[in-house]
């Protein structure tokens, strides 16, 4: 068995592609900058001369819907999501992570692989990896969880779903900690590291002194 608490451990993050074309964030970002600008140089106008004063409004009003729709596009990209041995996380301000032990289901649905499961915090996720701007990602999810958690992949996976070599960046993992953990057999805390072990496969950690012949993922402890 590896010892997940002394091999190096790496993720990967993947950066959701537009699917908008390219640069057409930052174009509608700087017209929209560019018009708002416009409106409040005529705002401050409109006493010496009326007529560019009128124009205020509109000028301001374009701007405003310019900008709107260029936090739409930023937003239909999806968070930033990472993927390794210490489960899916989604970047949305804070991390939130899902254990692959906490991940209940895998599922496509609408054109999105669907994540489910409980946060690291115990909190309830529904998050959408999207099969077009996040593909990447979804492949790399699917690919794993073949290997860790099989179970929880559900229905049928789009053909061609396949995570590829080198995809992502590498980013570097804080070390599985099992102190202050509870054991997934007897639900008691874990006070030190020495006294507990954790599956290689989904990271559920055990009592040394309690821990089965195997995971409830099915890996050999
Ligand atoms: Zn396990």
């Amino acid at each position: 068995m590896i010892d997940a608490r002394t091999a190096v451990r790496t993720e990967r993050r993947y950066e959701p592609s537009s699917s908008a074309p390219p640069g057409l964030f930052l174009l509608v970002l700087n017209a929209g900058a560019l018009a708002a600008g416009a409106g409040a140089v005529t705002f401050f106008l409109r006493e010496k001369s009326p007529e560019i004063g009128a124009l205020a409004a509109p000028i301001l009003g374009s701007g405003a819907a310019l900008l709107a729709m260029a936090a739409a596009l930023s937003a239909v990209r999806g968070a930033r999501v990472r993927v390794g041995p210490a489960g899916i996380a989604f970047e949305k301000g804070d991390l939130v992570r899902v254990p692959w032990y906490a991940v209940e289901s895998l599922r496509v649905e609408g054109g999105a692989l669907v994540v489910r499961g409980t946060s690291s915090f115990g909190a309830p996720v529904s998050e959408a990896c999207n099969l077009h701007t996040h593909r990447e990602a979804a492949a790399a999810i699917v690919a794993e969880a073949r290997e860790r958690v099989p179970a929880v992949l559900l229905g049928e996976l789009p053909s061609g779903l396949e995570a590829r070599a080198g995809a992502g960046e590498v980013v570097a993992l804080e070390p599985l900690q099992i102190a202050g953990r509870r054991c997934a057999a007897t639900g008691k805390p874990i006070a030190f590291e020495a006294d507990g072990v954790a599956c290689a496969r989904c990271e559920r950690v055990y009592l040394a002194a309690a821990r089965p012949a195997a995971c409830a993922c099915g890996a050999d402890l």
